[in-house]
């Protein structure tokens, strides 16, 4: 067995560790009949669920979302590389969640922190004493002119961040491009997103098969970035930069995405010298995400910053809203410097749990969120990096050692490929 294999082996037993390790001693369970409402029964909203169930005795809890499909969003990327079926991202919403709590299958519509109630799309008012805010975020595909989603798999067009089905249709677009070759044309939007670590993944692979099929000679790959980098940590930028040169990959700074014209393959971009337009053979569309409009029109997003995304005004260690004290947003709505991944979800959660559950009690907890996010940035089909950073910028490298930080490798991609599913469903259930 190589050193590689080795240490992966020896990685997987952690991760086994890690999906064991947090169940909560029952005898630790805190007394109370407060009622809990929880927005959003996604990644952060499932995992909170689980976490508060499994430590309070007593708590009134409620769930409200209307997707009745549980999405493992990660494995997207997948799906769009021809590695995997949508099955593999989709299962049931009630699969995860705890038997004790109450799940209102609606949207919430309406969000009064002054009245503290949720009203839902059917009319419903839901009373809280504490609200937690996990609705992730609203892909705004409306704001790029012309594109329709359901274009999306004909004509050289792709859409991966908007289902599994449409990173299927995806695939069968990039697949049948790399066939032949010509311009791929990749994008990120300007606002905040999730996993910023996507749209050059996709790169790196539509990149990695027309190596493979023989058809990279007579291509181009051009990556339209919305400003001067390619990603928000300076040294990752730098390793993204140097990526970019050896697999000559051309890179067009300041340009934002405005319309698609699918016919004729056409981008148009804002630049600061004025609109721009880019053909292409394919590309994939990844549109500007703000919270979504229950929380983009209630009184709680900042009202200072990121004013035309509408992000969760929470205080960034707590996760503990700067004017509410009942209420805490996490995952990808929260209005912090970093995260929206679900790894970010992972630290987040065991955090505003703790410190909910001091606010119950009547204590003070130093549980803090220090802004941990991870992206396995995949460089080519067997290989990643593993790139995990905090608030502050700093590496902040989980197997030291094991795992070199920006090092292409194949034990980061089998991170990716095969541990993350299992310690996100461990994350799922509250015990991650
Ligand atoms: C293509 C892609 C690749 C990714 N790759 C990675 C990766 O490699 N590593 C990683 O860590 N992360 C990755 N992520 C990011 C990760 O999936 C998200 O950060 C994570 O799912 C965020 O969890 P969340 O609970 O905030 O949102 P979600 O998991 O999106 O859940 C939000 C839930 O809220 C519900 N909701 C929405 N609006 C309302 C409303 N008004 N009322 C009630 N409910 C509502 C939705 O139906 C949904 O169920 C990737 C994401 C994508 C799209």
């Amino acid at each position: 067995m190589n050193t590689t294999r080795r240490q992966f082996l020896a990685l997987a037993a952690g991760s086994a560790a890690l999906a064991t390790a947090g169940a909560p001693a029952q005898a630790a369970r805190t007394k109370t009949s407060a009622r809990i409402v929880i927005i959003g029964a996604g990644a952060a909203g499932t995992a909170i669920a689980n976490r508060l169930s499994n430590n309070l005795d007593g708590a009134r809890l409620t769930i409200i979302d209307a997707r009745k499909r549980h999405l493992y969003q990660p494995g997207f990327t997948l799906i769009a590389a021809g590695l995997k079926s949508p099955a593999y991202s989709t299962s049931a919403t009630s699969d995860w969640l705890p038997r004790d709590i109450t799940w209102i299958e609606e949207a919430a519509a309406e969000i009064d922190p002054e009245a503290k109630a949720v009203t839902t799309a059917g009319g419903q008012r839901v009373d809280y004493d504490y609200l937690i805010v996990a609705p992730g975020l609203k892909l705004d595909w409306d704001a790029i002119e012309g594109f329709s989603l359901d274009r999306v798999g004909e004509n050289g067009l792709g859409a991966l961040y908007a289902s599994p089905e449409h990173a299927a249709k995806t695939w069968a677009a990039m697949n049948a491009f790399t066939d032949k070759g010509g311009t791929a044309l990749f994008t990120r939007p300007a606002t905040e997103m999730k996993c910023a670590g996507a749209p050059l993944k996709y790169t790196f692979l539509t990149d990695d098969y027309m190596r493979r099929k023989g058809t990279r000679g007579t291509s181009k790959v051009i990556y339209a970035a919305h400003n001067k980098t390619l990603f928000s940590v300076p040294i990752v930028d730098e390793k993204a930069k140097l990526l970019f040169r050896d697999r000559d990959f051309e890179t067009r700074h300041d340009h934002m995405l405005k319309a698609i014209d699918a016919d004729r393959r056409i981008a148009t971009f804002a630049t600061p010298d004025g609109d721009t337009e880019i053909g292409y053979d394919f590309t994939n569309v990844i549109p500007p995400m703000r919270a979504p409009d229950a929380v983009r029109n209630s009184a709680l997003p900042w009202a200072d910053k990121w004013t035309d995304q509408g992000w969760v005004e929470v205080d960034k260690a707590t996760l503990r809203h700067n004017r509410y004290p009942e209420v805490f947003a996490i995952g990808d709505v929260a209005g912090v410097p970093k995260g929206k991944t679900a790894a970010s979800v992972k630290w987040q959660v065991p955090v505003a749990a703790d410190q909910l559950i001091a606010q119950i009690n009547g204590t003070e907890t130093d549980a803090a969120y220090n802004g941990y996010t991870s992206c396995p940035l995949i460089t080519r089909v067997g290989r990643a990096i593993l790139i995990e950073f905090d608030y502050e910028n700093n590496l902040t490298p989980s197997f030291p050692g094991v795992i070199s930080p920006l090092e292409e490798l194949w034990i980061s991609w089998l991170m990716k490929e095969i541990a993350l599913k299992p310690t996100y469903n461990a994350m799922l259930r509250g015990r991650a």
